[in-house]
């Protein structure tokens, strides 16, 4: 363990505290990624990324990218849409509202259905949305909006959009590797994420999962971007390939992190710990009188919002728990001033987070 004084434990969703293999994986030789060795690397974690959800090699597979999750959400949204494709996006926060952004730059026809960042996604109105325009071909949406914390309810959607047989391109940045995610039954024909946040490798590889049947043929699929057209990905890492230089070292650490993610029990045993976890600071900071943002029932496992204590601003919290080793993270656009956010990813102990509990108990008289 790094025991040195800087040490600090990461709260904020992603890059994560490592643990001490994967941090030593990142040691492993200097390696070309034109050579063997790194193909194998490369299958190593497409079939390892599959496995985390169980999914079938039939029906399955999985482009590697090098940047961070938004890579991986644009390189989504730019390459599976046909030509007469149409997205409707769902937005409760920053990264549905990015969504529509990309689609916007890259001119991929789309609407938004707007909702209030702190708001539950409006069945209702989806299913008017939907009927309104019978050219949407796709639903874009997040599943944990990392804004908030809040977990979107999946299923209720999957089901009104597979009656009209619209497939869903899934942000899962902030839940792969610790919500369940039934791809098959939610008719899922991509998901997005990365290696940094639940799977705890560092930034640097983001992924894509597609369902292959839901691809479409090439010769009716507009190419919006050269480094983000994953069906280049697709075919060259087929065939061990890649089609540009990838970041070496976070594909050694995703490997890692991955086989030491399925030796501690998988995708069950991660979201039980974090939910534990999540619990656990829950509980004590509702003892201190800092409540969560929302009700448990619509948070995610990953990451929950609280208010920020009457007369403390976020910067003073921030800057005293920092004192104390720990990043907290600040709420987004408005938000930042009235709330701060916790994630539990990572290597972080239960001793962790009692010191933490205990430091925003003896939060100084000055702080205030
Ligand atoms: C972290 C995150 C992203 C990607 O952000 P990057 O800064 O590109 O890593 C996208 N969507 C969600 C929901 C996220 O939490």
């Amino acid at each position: 363990m790094d025991t040195s004084k800087n040490r600090k434990i990461l709260l904020n969703p992603g890059p994560v505290v490592l643990s001490q293999r994967v941090r030593q994986a990142l040691m492993l030789p200097d390696l070309c990624h034109r050579e063997p060795e790194f193909y194998a690397l490369q299958q190593r974690i497409r079939a390892s990324l599959l496995a985390v959800y169980g999914l079938s090699a039939t029906h399955w597979t999985n482009a590697l990218l090098t940047g961070s999750g938004t890579a991986a959400v644009e390189a989504m949204l730019c390459s599976l849409l046909p030509t007469q494709g149409k997205l409707l996006i769902v937005e409760n926060g920053v990264y549905g509202e990015r969504m529509s952004l990309i689609a916007q730059i890259h001119g991929i026809p789309y609407h938004r259905l707007r909702h209030d960042w702190l708001e539950k996604i409006d069945l209702h109105r989806l299913e008017t949305a939907l009927k309104r325009d019978p050219a949407i071909t796709h639903l874009a949406l997040v599943h944990h909006e990392t804004t908030t914390g809040r977990l979107n309810d999946l299923l209720p959607i999957a089901n009104i959009c597979q009656a009209r047989g619209i497939p869903l391109l899934l942000d899962a940045v902030s839940s792969f590797g610790a919500e369940r995610i039934d791809f098959t039954e939610w008719g899922i024909a991509a998901a997005a994420a990365t290696a940094n946040k639940c799977l705890h490798g560092i930034p640097g590889c983001a992924f894509v999962i597609l369902h292959k049947p839901s691809l479409p043929e090439q010769k009716n699929a507009p190419i919006h971007s050269l480094y983000l057209n994953l069906r280049d990905y697709l075919e060259q890492q087929d065939n061990d390939g890649t089609p540009f230089t990838q970041s070496v070292h976070s594909f050694y650490a995703l490997a890692e992190a991955l086989a030491e993610f399925s030796q501690q029990g998988g995708l069950e045993h991660r979201r039980r710990t974090y939910w534990d976890r999540m619990e656990r600071v829950r509980t004590g900071l509702e003892k201190l009188g800092i409540k969560p943002l929302l009700p448990k029932d619509e948070c995610s496992s990953v990451l929950n919002s609280f208010h920020l204590p009457k007369g403390i601003s976020y910067k003073k919290l921030h800057d005293y728990l920092k004192e104390c080793g720990f990043i907290i993270y600040a709420g987004q656009g408005e938000l930042a001033k009235s709330l701060f956010r916790i994630s539990c990813m990572g290597e972080i102990s239960n001793d962790d987070l009692d010191r933490l509990l205990a430091a925003c108990q003896s939060l100084p008289g000055e702080a205030l």
